[in-house]
């Protein structure tokens, strides 16, 4: 029933109501939504975008889907955010394809994620060629992660493990004293296997490579597990002395092959970083049986277009597409035996069909380049969340509510028009579309932008407007509308000349063959090129390799937990530098991991920071009276942190058939300290207090400790004023991760000579905030140090000093150098896809 006169209230044609917002910073904010809209949430960043499209209409999106499935998910949501909000009505249910903020990957693949294994699984079930004689096997039988299907060689993993003499013993020239076996664990249980050697009568002081090859054959390889009488300190003279004069002996000690050891651990340690360890020891090779392929014989024998379904998934998706397209269409050429089976005619033609219409969706979506068989772990977030996205596309999904997060992110401003046209089509199906985003193409595109602002954190979280894209031009507090709207506005400045040059020559890497590219030292330049042509390959990999290299620094990781070791393939480096490096004394790599995968570091701990605050907390007379020292001030320590949560300010409670979920601690209630640490106050706050303030609010607070100041400025500086303190690393995005590594380099500062590589550094900022950037980076370069960014974001482009365009495409139709130059050069460059966009911005 309408009432008669008035005009239709928004919610009932077509939008959905929110009133009260309070989550995070929101400003208790009332908004009316469409629906089957391309809705577009805009703002600096962390003026509370996501707070609304994540934190308030996805999370509430979720939560009422959860309690109409399961009464039992109900209850556990009682212990879980509700998000604050009065009321929000007309909400349908919703997807979100958010970047990974540091999730833990899992063991996925591209053919996985996009469902298109499965798919030719069925293929080559139904429709293969089978060899004389053989039965036809399931779908399963063609996926290694299945009993029926797993190669029996390698368990369906493509690789065998096996250690030699020479990976257990790298250096030959040294006695076992002097520990020749450098696999034999560290310790005491390495000096036990040493000893037992020396009751069983072998030469521990002899060089290793002197020992005869029998003697070494068995230490290293031997499956015999003696067991004898230990006698530490003793030579072999003394043991024997010993044991016939009935000498009680320490312990009775069993011995261990170095193989077994090794092979042994690596298979059965819990522990990462043991596994780490271990697998140096160990060189692994293709398997044999399978080729790397994963599948058991019999699955390989089936074909499918003369290939088996190992080397169809090593087609990059674009190759995949033009092989099935004929199929698709029933014009493929068929054999004698074929024209006898009709019906798998029909088959093959509904599942090629299917095949081709996801095939198409990626290729639109620049992802062409990327094999089935590549693990999602090496993916870049943004290569992610379009994969998720293209195989939402054909989902045939509607009346749903997807939420994006920064979907442009790694998208060359090429791609970026495909993606919209992605975005067109799941609104065309009927659904709505939630994208928060500060690209301004996509932001152009919106049928609404609402734009939240004007400032971040506490300065933010009011609704500037709500409605089509042109009315922003009339909200002047907005600080999207001036780059929406605005004229050009580029600082034009003399590139700076270049103080000797970078050579790389040879560079062999993933889609790179032999390629060379020089870099000049003393300037910023960025790496542009479409996704995918080889930009990451070329900086983040080889060029930071090869420098840390010469420098000899380690850059290898601990592993984290659930890193899937195992299948880290080798990879081909190959590549050297001819010249510059006498000017490079230290290399920065500003990437977007995670700064840590635990709540146990933050902002404050990562930067250093906060060392200085314990400090002050420690000085205070009440904490020099209980003699508290700074180490009582860090919730990792134990004197000083809640016994109850372990100073993690939250318990996990485990859950059956669920995911465990994380709540409150009940002792501390997310303070993370226990009661007596909480008793010392700095100017009327406690430590805990204090890692609750944002970086603005403790600029002001330690407004009189200039180290504290200094690096709470340069953190507001590179636009993250807005975090707390104490925000977990676990909640922050990858840009913001690589925001606070490059303001924790920016603090160090000083001498020049350093090499800083950052990889799309513009990732999750706001265009107001990319000018900030810009001045950082230039004030790298004023100090004497090189800057090499991969950007696809023209103004950054422009405000560089060179520029080398990789590709002419993406995957082995990339890796070439197009063009390289100053900006003004490069925007005339043909061939290159990047030229007409910096055009754009230079006049
Ligand atoms: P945007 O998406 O615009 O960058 P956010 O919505 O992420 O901004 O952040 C808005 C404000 O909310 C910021 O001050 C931020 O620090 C805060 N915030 C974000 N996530 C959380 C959280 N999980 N807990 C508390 N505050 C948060
Ligand atoms: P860009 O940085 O320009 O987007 P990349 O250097 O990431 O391009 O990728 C270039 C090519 O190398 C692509 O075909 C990509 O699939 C491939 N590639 C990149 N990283 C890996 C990897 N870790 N394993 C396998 N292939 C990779
Ligand atoms: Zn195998
Ligand atoms: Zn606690």
């Amino acid at each position: 029933q309408t009432d008669k006169g008035k005009p239709l209230s928004p919610e009932k044609a077509g939008f959905m109501r929110v009133r009260g917002a309070r989550e995070h910073n929101l400003k208790n904010i009332d908004l009316d939504i469409p629906r089957d809209a391309l809705v577009v949430f805009t703002g600096v960043s962390g003026s509370g975008k996501s707070s609304l499209a994540f934190g308030t209409l996805y999370a509430e999106a979720q939560r009422r889907y959860l309690e109409s499935v399961s009464p039992y998910a109900r209850r556990l949501f009682h212990q879980m955010s509700v998000p604050e909000v009065d009321e929000i009505s007309g909400l349908p249910p919703a997807v979100a394809l958010q970047q990974q903020r540091g999730l833990p990957t899992t063991r996925s693949s591209v053919g996985s994620v996009t469902t298109l294994s499965n798919l030719l699984r069925m293929l080559y079930s139904r429709a293969g060629e089978y060899p004389e004689g053989q039965p036809h096997l399931e779908a399963e039988a063609f996926s290694p992660n299945t009993p029926s299907g797993a190669c029996p060689q390698c368990h369906g993993l493509g690789r065998v493990y096996e250690v030699t003499e020479r990976s257990l013993v790298p250096d030959d020239t040294l006695t076992i004293r002097e520990r020749a076996i450098a696999a034999w664990p560290t310790a005491w249980y390495g000096q036990n296997l040493r000893d037992i050697l020396i009751t069983l009568g072998y030469d521990v002081d002899k060089p290793w490579k002197d020992l005869p090859k029998k003697e070494r054959d068995w230490i290293l390889f031997t499956e015999e597990q003696p067991v004898v009488p230990v006698y530490p300190g003793f030579t072999h003279e003394e043991v024997k002395r010993a044991i016939k004069q009935k000498v009680e002996p320490s312990y009775m000690g069993t011995f261990s092959g170095a193989r077994r050891y090794v092979l042994h651990t690596f298979a059965n340690t819990e522990s990462a970083s043991m596994k780490k360890r271990v697998s140096q020891y160990m060189e692994s090779t293709e398997c044999p049986v399978c080729n790397g392929k994963r599948l058991q014989p019999a699955s390989l024998s089936v074909t499918f277009a003369g290939m088996d379904i190992g080397e169809i998934a090593r087609l990059p998706l674009s190759r995949l597409a033009t092989l099935m397209r004929p199929y698709a269409e029933g014009k493929a050429a068929q054999s004698k035996k074929e024209k006898a089976h009709p019906e798998r005619q029909i088959v093959t033609q509904r599942i090629a069909a299917d095949l081709v219409g996801r095939l198409e969706v990626l290729l639109e979506l620049g992802l062409g380049y990327l094999l089935l068989e590549r693990s999602t772990p090496t993916l870049s977030p943004g290569e992610l969340q379009r994969l998720r996205l293209a195989t939402q596309v054909r989902s045939n999904l509607f009346g749903v509510v997807y939420v994006l997060d920064e979907p442009s992110a790694g998208l060359h401003p090429a791609d970026t028009e495909a993606l919209l046209s992605a975005l067109e089509k799941l609104k065309a199906s009927g659904n709505s579309l939630f994208v928060v985003e500060h690209d301004l193409d996509v932001i152009r595109s919106a049928d609404w932008i609402i734009d939240v602002g004007p400032d971040a954190g506490e300065h933010g979280g009011r609704i500037l407007y709500s409605g089509p894209p042109d009315g922003l031009a009339a909200v002047e507090i907005s600080k999207t509308r001036r780059f929406l709207f605005a004229e050009k506005t580029i600082l034009h400045r003399e590139p700076r000349k270049a103080s000797g040059w970078l050579q790389l020559e040879d560079v062999t890497r993933n889609n790179l063959h032999q390629l060379s590219a020089a870099f000049p030292l003393g300037c910023m330049t960025t790496v542009t090129g479409i996704s995918g042509s080889g930009k990451s390959s070329l900086v983040s990999q080889v060029l930071v390799e090869l420098v840390a290299a010469q420098l000899g620094m380690d850059l290898s990781s601990e592993p984290e937990e659930g890193e899937a070791l195992e299948q880290a393939a080798p990879v081909t480096l190959g590549g050297h530098i001819t010249a510059g490096m006498e000017q490079v004394k230290r290399l920065v790599q500003v990437d977007q991991q995670p700064i840590g995968r635990t709540p146990r570091s933050n902002l404050a701990t990562y930067t250093g920071l906060f060392d200085h605050v314990r400090k002050l907390f420690a000085d205070t007379s009440t904490a020099r009276a209980r003699k508290y020292d700074a180490g009582r001030f860090s919730f990792n320590v134990a004197k000083g942190r809640c016994e109850t949560c372990q100073g993690e300010g939250f318990v996990m409670v485990e859950l059956l058939f669920l995911p465990s979920v994380y709540a409150p601690c009940p002792t501390c209630h997310g303070a993370r300290y226990n009661a007596q640490t909480l008793e010392i106050t700095y100017r009327d706050k406690n430590i805990a207090e204090v890692l609750e303030l944002t970086v603005d609010d403790a600029w002001t607070f330690f407004e009189d400790e200039p180290k504290i100041h200094r690096a709470l400025s340069v953190l507001r500086e590179v636009g993250l004023g807005y975090l707390r303190l104490g925000q977990p690393a676990t909640q922050l995005s990858g840009g913001e991760a690589q925001r606070i590594k490059l303001a924790t380099e920016l603090q160090r500062m000083g001498r020049g000579d350093t090499l800083y590589v950052l990889d799309e550094p513009t990732t999750g900022l706001h265009p107001a905030d990319i000018e900030k950037l810009v001045v950082q980076l230039e004030g790298l370069v004023n100090a004497g140090n090189t800057v090499i960014v991969v950007e696809h974001d023209m103004r950054v482009v422009a405000a560089s000093d060179w520029v080398i365009d990789i590709g002419p495409g993406a995957g082995e139709e990339g890796g070439k150098v197009v063009a390289t130059g100053t900006p003004t050069e490069m925007a005339k460059a043909k061939n290159s896809r990047t030229a007409p966009y910096l055009a754009r911005f230079l006049h």
